[in-house]
């Protein structure tokens, strides 16, 4: 990633540098375009929300946000007060919570869908004003038919919001089939090391712009600006990162499908896996997030207490290889099984990551 440079000059800096200001000298009005205030910009901000807009194939700037869910928050604005939101069933507990929340307290309709399943997501898109996606979907892996499901929601009249955290722009890039809006927790792997919290909206419309600006400005969800320095310092080596994690996962994904104590390996890039199709004709890579099932809970939890290289902790997208039982958090879907177990994984050795885990699941059976 070559975007987010300062302008060439003879002995200027290679990397922008980082603004530490609440606010700037003000000698005209402040309206469009004039900086202000830190909350409303920060130069150190727009390299990185240049350079994911550049990734993402949008021509005007993305805009960054404090963490994923503030970006997620921003982007469910989008639907009116009493709205229809159609979202997967299986999602970010997170951007699934928040949306109940809302349900809740009457401000939306949310109608749950299996975003893998076209027609009942087709079906559940009449009269709605938002259709979010994930894919693949977080923690189950389930992959949307992308194409397909964007017109169905533009001829129903609906925007089209896709959560991109898990492929990153370099597996998908939603705009390009049409998507109106791209989120990312940045968090994961746009900055990619596990040492900030942030988020993007993309888009290529001027006006959802504009609204997710407003909303951004007025809730106050702005990055600090050495997390957005950190961000860009991040994204600079994701492909790299990318093509080793998802080289890894892929040969994880073969081992781990044909040891006796894994019920179910899902992965896209396994050839068994419902989702490969799709994600073969959509996606430019299969992640490397794997999501596996053992017997129960008490097996998922001896899995992941029983390891030493792989880090017993919850978030992905990281150098470092995590793995989780993803029901150990309540406000994980009941229908997300209990021996569910996902793998983050990171940039280590594949032997080394693989022997760990050989060790941990002979111990099951
Ligand atoms: C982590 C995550 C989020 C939330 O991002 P934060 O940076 O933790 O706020 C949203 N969507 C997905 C798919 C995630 O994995």
């Amino acid at each position: 990633m070559a975007a987010g440079r300062p302008e060439r000059g003879h002995d200027t800096p290679v990397n922008p540098s980082v603004v530490f200001s609440s606010t700037f000298v003000g000698l005209g009005s402040v309206g469009e375009g004039a900086r202000g205030y830190a909350r409303f910009s920060n130069p150190t901000w727009e390299p990185f929300e240049e350079a994911v807009a550049r990734l993402e194939g949008a021509e005007i700037p993305a805009l960054l946000f404090s963490s994923g869910m503030a970006a997620v928050a921003a982007a469910l604005s989008l639907v009116p007060v009493g709205g229809v939101l159609v979202a997967p069933a299986h999602a970010y507990s997170g951007t699934l919570g928040l949306a109940q929340a809302k349900g809740v307290r009457g401000e939306l309709e949310l109608r749950s869908v299996d975003i893998a399943d076209t027609e009942a997501t087709v079906a559940a898109l009449d009269g709605a004003d938002v259709l979010w996606v994930e894919s693949p979907t977080n923690p189950m892996m389930e992959v949307a038919d992308l194409p397909a499901l964007t017109a169905a929601a533009h001829a129903a009249g609906a925007l089209v919001v896709v959560d991109n955290t898990f492929s990153t722009p370099l597996g998908q890039r939603p705009l390009s089939v049409g998507a109106d809006v791209v989120v990312h927790s940045a968090t994961k792997y746009l900055a990619g090391h596990s040492d900030v919290l942030l988020g993007l909206a993309v888009t290529a419309d001027d006006e959802i712009r504009a609204r997710l600006l407003g909303h951004r400005t007025l809730h106050g969800a702005i990055a600090g600006p050495m997390e957005a320095w950190l961000g860009l310092r991040g994204l600079r080596t994701l492909a790299l990162r990318v093509e080793r994690s998802q080289a890894t996962a892929a040969e994880l994904a073969r081992r781990l499908e044909g040891h006796p104590a894994v019920r179910r390996t899902r992965y896209p890039g396994l050839v068994s896996d419902p989702g490969h199709e799709r994600a073969a004709a959509q996606f430019d890579g299969f992640g490397s997030i794997i999501s596996i099932e053992l017997d129960d809970a008490a097996a998922a939890d001896a899995l992941v207490a029983g390891l030493a290289l792989w880090l017993p902790a919850t978030s992905l997208g990281g150098v470092e290889s995590t793995i989780e039982r993803r029901r150990r958090h309540v406000a994980e879907p009941a229908t997300v099984p209990e021996g569910l177990v996902r793998l983050s994984v990171g940039i280590e050795n594949v032997d080394d990551l693989w022997a760990d885990l050989a060790q941990g699941l002979d111990a099951l059976v």
